[in-house]
Order: C-alpha cells, then structure tokens, then sequence
C-alpha cells in the first residue's frame, strides 16, 4: 500500500465492521468501506436539516470563501486523492484520470463559487414590478456512480452548497473510499454539517430518495435506476435531476482529415477506459475516408499504455467491476459473431487478475449490432460505415439515450449545420465530452433531464420564488 494514502485512509475505513473493497487492477484489499444503516441516514438528514437554515444564512460571500476554502483543502491533499481513487476506481494517476480528475474537483469549485445567480427583474412598468429569486431547497440528497466518483460528487455538492443548500451523499458502493475521503477532505474547510456522507448501496440510496425531509435528489448513473428514483421521489414531490446512461454518436463528415482527429476521437472514445457517461461509443465514418480513419485510431490506439494505475506511464486502466468487463465482453463477442472485423483488441486474457479488457476497435459492423445499439461503458468502440449523410444522422438519433454527441469536420460551419440536427444534450464540434464547469450540461430523452454547470445548474438546487407588487 502507498504510505502516502494511509493517513486520510485510515480516518474514513472501517476495518472492523466494513465491506472490503478490492483493487480492480490486482484484486488486492484497499480497504474496508463503513456501511451506514437507515438509523444512520436518518440521522445524517436530521443534522443537514437543522444546519440548513444557518447555512442559508451565512451569505454569498461566506459560501463562496468556504467553497473556495474546500479547493484549497482538496489541492493540498491532491496527491492523496488521487492514489486512492487510481486505487479504488482503478484508473491510472496520469492521462485524463485520476490527478485529472482531483484537478477538476477543485477547479468545479472554484468556478461555482465564483458564480451569481441574480434576482431577475421579469416585469417592472406601469403595471408592476415582479422579481424572481432564488432561493435554497434545503436538503439535498446526492448519488453517484463508480466511475468518476469525485468529479461527479463535487458536481452535486458544490452547487448545491453555492446555492445555501446542504448535501447527503450516498457514494456508489464500488467506490466508497474515494467519495468518503473527498468528503472527509471538504469538511476540514466547511462548517459542521452542511456536507454529510452516507456509505452504502441501493437500498440506502432508495431510503435518500423517498426521505421527506430531502428537498432534491441529484442523481448520475444508469437509467434503470434513474426510473426507479423518479418513482421513490414523486411521493414527496422532490426536485430532481437526473444525469443517466449515454450512447453517444460521432458523425466523421467527408471533409475531415484523419489523422488530425484520431487523438481527439481516440479519447472522446476511450477517457477513463470508456467508462464515461458521455464519451463517444459509436462512430460513424463516411466510406470514402473508412479506411484512413480506421487505419488513424488504430496508429494512435497502439500509442497508449494500459495497466495498473499507480504505475506512471499507464493512461488506460482496468473496468472498475466484473459486472461491467462481462458486458463488454458480451458485446463485444456479439460483434465478432456477427462477422464484424475486429481491427485491435478483442482477446482478452480470461486468466488476468485485474478487470483488463483490451482497447478493442471493431469496423464493418452492422448499424443495429448490439455493440452500437447497447451502451458498452468500455474500452470497446464499433466503427460504422456510411455512405449518405441522412442515413448517418437518422442512426445517431435512433436510440432511446440522447446525452452527447459530436461532429468532426474541416469546415466547422458545416459541423454546426449537422450539429443542429442532432437530438442531444451536448453536441460537440471536433471534440468529445469536454465538459466545463461554466457551460450547462444535461441529457435529453431517456438520458436523463435538468442541467448541471454553470449558472443553469445553480437554477436546478434553487426554488424560484416570484415576488410580485
Ligand atoms: P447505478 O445506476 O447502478 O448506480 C448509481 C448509484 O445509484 C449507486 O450509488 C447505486 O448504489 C445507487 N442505487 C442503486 N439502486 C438504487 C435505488 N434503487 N435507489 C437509489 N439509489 C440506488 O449506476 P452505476 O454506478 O453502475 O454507473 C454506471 C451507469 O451509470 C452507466 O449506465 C452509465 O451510463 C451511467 N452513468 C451516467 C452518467 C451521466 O452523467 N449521465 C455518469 C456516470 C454513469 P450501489 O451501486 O451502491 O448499489
């Protein structure tokens, strides 16, 4: 074990009565994550609500010194965080990963601290004056996915806060530890009470969403839960946002010059071993450059090291769980069976010890294959041919998931021309999944609705409250 992690490891594990969490990369202990019972979570509700009101209280600028204060205490434990959550997660330290990741922690705070929601003047002539402000909720419920847990811990919490809410977080039961320590982190700069973590799985996650004293659920992961949250929250009639599964489409134009986008696609693809909400997992590729950009990725696939993530020169890592290197697999022998071609990958090692499954790009594959219609969430990227531009346009929007996709072209007011025709929350020109703590982000369809970021996602944990004379 690194020395370097134990500290802050050893003040939020439970060995005694914990669940032992095991590293996905070598399937040795990391450590063991305290399990919160439904006493406990009521608990954890009663003292955010009672430090709601005082927190409401404290003002702008006091929220934005404290969020602030937090990026501060998360930039000086930065390299802490980031061993535990390669270790935990299983991504590797370097490449768009774990330092990656605990960077944009602090710098999601920074920005939402700094930002204003104003009071907005909706009317103010002879017939009145109405003004609109935001208010706090009160209690926000937070859940989150395994497979960027802090980044997407702090999406919830830092608006959340901003907005003079307070926040209980129930971290995915895969990757407790790391969620558990960002908060053990935050707290050493927040008041008592304002953020408080509750370690356990669904069932705990269940009890958050249908607590009549949570105000919101903000909720990231599959959408098969999203649904059942929705159902939990209704009866309380709580706020909610929902930040669900992704298929996303990437639509080549004829235009484009392979090799100057492989890079940019191969990790629009591939960010956090294609474990990503929105990362691009089907490509379509016009046939008159199929075999340039296939031959592309292929050159700049090669280029990127796999394996354990403590070791420095890895920028791809394992799955975090077996459940999720199955579905891979899964689709991706569905692929082979089919006839498709497999250009890298493919094979993987059924003995290794961690969860590795081989970068894989699979080409000439059916537009209806289960690879392209079914979200992998893995290292794993089918490659479409197309030969007429509507038809590319009318497979991107045929899925039920409906949260990024992306354009890639040499002329980019015809990538926005196309764009304008794609059903997503997010369409991207020439990149993919480059969120922004300033720039709303949300999905549409089955993948989910509200927006976080920016001044947008400070609206979504506020209760708008019209005054009107
Ligand atoms: P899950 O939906 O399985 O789990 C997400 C969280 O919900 C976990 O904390 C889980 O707890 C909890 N949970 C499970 N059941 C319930 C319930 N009945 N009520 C309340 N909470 C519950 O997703 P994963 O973590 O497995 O993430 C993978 C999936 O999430 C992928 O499909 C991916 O597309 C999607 N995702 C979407 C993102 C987005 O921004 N749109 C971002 C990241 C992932 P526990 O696991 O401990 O049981």
């Amino acid at each position: 074990m690194s020395t370097q992690t134990t500290d802050l490891l050893d003040r939020i594990q439970d060995p005694e009565t914990g669940r032992e969490i095991l590293d996905p990369a070598t399937g040795e202990r990391v450590g063991f994550a305290p399990q919160a019972t439904a006493e406990d979570l009521d608990a954890a509700v009663a003292r955010a609500l009672a430090a709601q009101p005082g927190w409401a209280a404290s003002g702008e600028d006091t929220r934005r010194q404290a969020l602030h204060a937090a990026a501060d205490a998360v930039e000086a434990h930065a390299e802490e965080l980031a061993r535990l959550l390669s270790r935990e997660q299983g991504k590797p330290l370097n490449g768009p990963n774990a330092r990656f990741e605990v960077g944009a922690c602090a710098a999601w705070l920074r920005t939402t601290a700094d930002l204003t929601l104003e009071p907005e003047v909706i009317v103010d002539d002879e017939s009145g004056r109405a003004i609109m402000h935001y208010r706090p909720l009160g209690v926000v419920g937070a859940i989150g996915p395994w497979n960027w847990p802090m980044m997407i811990s702090i999406w919830q919490i830092a608006p959340s806060l901003r907005m003079g809410n307070t926040v209980v977080i129930k971290p995915s039961g895969y990757t407790p530890l790391s969620v558990l320590a960002l908060v053990e982190v935050l707290n050493s700069a927040l008041p008592a009470d304002v953020l408080l973590a509750v370690p356990g799985r669904g069932d705990i996650g269940d009890r958050l969403s249908r607590h009549p004293d949570v105000a919101k659920i903000m909720f990231t992961g599959s959408t098969e839960t999203g649904k059942s949250i929705v159902k939990a929250a209704s009866d309380t009639m709580k706020r909610m946002t929902m930040e669900l599964g992704g298929n996303d489409a990437g639509i080549v134009l004829e235009d484009a010059d392979p090799r100057a986008l492989a890079e940019g696609i191969f990790w629009g693809a591939f960010i956090n071993t294609g474990q990503t909400c929105a990362a691009l997992k089907r490509l379509y590729v016009p046939d008159a450059i199929y075999d340039e950009v296939c031959e592309a990725l292929i050159e700049v696939a090669k280029t990127m090291p796999m394996g354990i993530g403590l070791e420095e020169q890895n920028v791809l890592g394992p799955l975090q769980n077996r459940a999720q290197w199955e579905i891979v697999d899964r689709l991706v022998r569905a692929a082979k069976d089919s006839g498709a071609r497999v250009l890298l990958g493919g094979d993987p090692d059924q003995e290794a010890a961690g969860n590795f499954y081989p970068t894989t790009l699979v080409a000439d594959i059916d537009p209806q294959n289960p690879l392209v219609i079914e979200e992998q969430f893995g290292p794993a990227l089918p490659i479409i041919r197309y030969t007429d531009l509507d038809q590319a346009v009318e497979w991107a929007n045929a899925l039920d998931e409906a949260l990024g996709s992306s354009v890639w072209s040499a002329d980019p007011a015809r990538a926005v021309e196309v764009a304008a025709r794609l059903v997503a929350g997010t369409t991207w020109i020439n990149k993919h999944g480059a969120v922004d703590p300033r720039i709303p982000f949300g999905g549409a369809r089955e993948s989910g609705f509200g927006m976080e970021f920016g001044v947008a996602g400070l609206k979504e944990v506020a209760q708008p409250h019209v005054i009107s004379q």
